[in-house]
């Protein structure tokens, strides 16, 4: 089954129907999701849905656009809800230039502090990196050399996609490989190899065509998963088992781990 390494579930978006929507998950071929944090408020709520869901695992950090809200009081709060079984990774954490919220140097502060409490805990971090690729490269390799990551909606060249591949990081791919647009993203899933590629929604935003600019679900990867088949020249199967087993090795989620399917 599917493994959705990055969603956003605890989104107001879902207000209005979550339970449905989660609750069809096992009939649209999802397994496993990482629901990922994104500011300090997320946190509470992501606990909740891993209590609620057992296929639902959460990751606790606050994004580049949002670390202005951090101090070290707030650190204290995270590392203590990393030692709860199914929280698996601090993120997502990283460099926003993009939009530009926050002071480059606060980002950076925030994002390292992130990654050495990850390193403290033993934890893979989901990495955020929007036209920063230079500085989040030099982090990464200061700071976060032989730690499990994923580069999270990947939108760099190939060239850093391979080294990143070097380093041992997976590469989160998503609906933006399906965009007629995306000729680079589709070059970076031809260049590396399946065994490093993860999958990921990052919904509500990011919808694959045919429903791009519509609210995104895990139920859509079906979408991305052919696409990438397509790229890679295999089956659709061989693309859903190998990427799950990666997400297993990113987020160190053994056998007897429950999916929507039940038991694994
Ligand atoms: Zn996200």
């Amino acid at each position: 089954m599917i493994f959705d390494t990055h969603a956003h579930y605890d989104d107001e978006q879902f207000d209005i129907d979550r339970a449905e929507l989660l609750g069809q998950m096992e009939a649209g071929g999802i397994g496993t999701i990482v629901n990922a944090g994104s500011s300090v408020a997320s946190w509470d709520k992501i606990i909740r849905l891993t209590e609620e869901y057992p296929f639902i695992y959460g990751a606790v950090g606050v994004h580049p656009d949002e670390v202005g809200e951090l101090d070290e009081g707030k650190i204290t709060r995270m590392a203590e809800l990393l030692e709860r079984d199914k929280i698996v990774a601090v993120g997502e954490i990283g460099l926003d230039y993009y939009w530009d919220k926050e002071k480059h140097d606060l980002q950076k502060k925030w994002f390292i502090r992130q990654i050495d409490l990850a390193r403290e805990k033993h934890m893979p971090v989901i990495i955020h990196s929007r036209e920063a690729a230079a500085d989040t490269m030099e982090i990464m390799k200061d700071h976060a050399a032989g730690m499990n990551a994923v580069i999270h909606c990947y939108s760099y060249s190939p060239e850093m996609a391979r080294e990143y591949v070097k380093m041992g990081y997976f590469i989160g791919i998503g609906g933006v490989v399906t965009f007629k647009n995306s000729k680079k993203l589709k070059e970076v899933v031809r260049e590396i190899p399946l065994e490093s590629i993860v999958l990921e929604t990052d919904c509500p935003y990011l919808s694959p065509e045919p429903f791009r600019g519509k609210r995104n679900s895990s139920l859509n990867l079906p979408y991305v998963v052919q696409v990438i088949a397509d790229l890679k020249e295999t089956t659709c199967e061989n693309v859903i088992q190998t990427t799950d087993e990666n997400a297993r090795r990113l987020y160190h989620l053994e056998k007897g781990t429950m999916t929507a399917g039940g038991e694994l």
